[in-house]
């Protein structure tokens, strides 16, 4: 059985059909799914999914790139992630690819993100572009490691992973892995320890060979994983029985179901 760790299945394109998608997900032997947040406008619809299917998590943070959008505190935050089907912070991170200019913004966002995520102690869904070094850093001025998380879509180099990792964290590949031009980040993959590794789509987006071009959706993450197998060498299933153990210790899931076993 597989996990798709990351994707947005509020956005339009999957939430138009959100019985369809469940349903190939199933069929396609991908059991869970994380439901990422991106805006907090969004997060009342991310956490309905996630509440109308027992296999859907959800996150609470900004994405980096969105500017006019409600600014969360940390309080915001923390208040929204008591939620029981709330895993994550996130995605949250840097991005100097799509924006231009100060961004002094974005920097304070993520901050906001990392002492959040410390206070309730849930993991951290950190997107990274063009930005890896203040990434790094930011990561380490706050005190990330005290409650790691994910490198989302991982892109960059393995320099990057090596600090990532050093730094407790793990990394999750998407569809982008499976390209034929991406073999710099096919050998950085081959350097990631079995025990930190982690697959999603980040659909709607990134649909993996050999469905690249078209509307991505969680079922395609088994592609990820046999890309994977191939480049670590390992088996199918060792890699889907890893990233799926990973998934779960992780984001502390079997904690957070005995949890709400208990509030019954
Ligand atoms: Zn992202
Ligand atoms: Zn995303």
């Amino acid at each position: 059985m597989f996990v798709d760790s990351h994707c947005h299945l509020a956005f339009p394109e999957l939430a138009g059909d959100l019985a369809g998608v469940l349903a190939r997900m199933a069929d396609a032997r991908v059991e869970a799914a994380l439901n990422v947040c991106t805006t907090l406008d969004e997060f009342p619809q991310v956490l309905t999914i996630a509440d109308s299917a027992s296999n859907v998590y959800a996150s609470v943070g900004v994405h980096p790139d969105y500017t006019d959008t409600p600014e969360p505190s940390v309080d915001d935050l923390t208040r929204l992630a008591r939620h029981p089907r709330v895993i994550a912070i996130g995605e949250t991170g840097l991005d100097y690819y799509r924006l231009e200019g100060p961004l002094d913004w974005q920097r304070e966002r993520f901050r906001v993100h990392i002492r959040a995520a410390r206070e309730c102690g849930k993991p951290l869904i950190i997107h990274t572009r063009a930005a890896a070094a203040d990434t790094l850093r930011l990561m380490r001025e706050e005190g990330a490691e005290q409650v790691g998380g994910v490198m989302h879509c991982f892109t960059e180099s393995a320099d990057v992973a090596r600090q990532a990792l050093d730094l407790g964290f793990h990394i999750s590949f998407s569809g982008i892995v499976t390209f034929k031009n991406a073999t710099e980040l096919q050998s950085t993959a081959a350097t990631v320890p079995l025990e930190r590794l982690l697959i999603e789509t980040d659909s709607p987006y990134l649909a993996p060979v050999p469905h690249r071009g078209k509307p991505n959706e969680p079922a395609y993450v088994p592609h990820v994983a046999s890309k994977l197998a191939q480049l670590l060498g390992q088996s199918l299933e060792q890699i889907a029985q890893a990233t799926t153990d990973n998934f779960y210790r992780l984001f502390k899931i079997l904690e957070a179901k005995h949890q709400v076993t208990l509030q019954k």
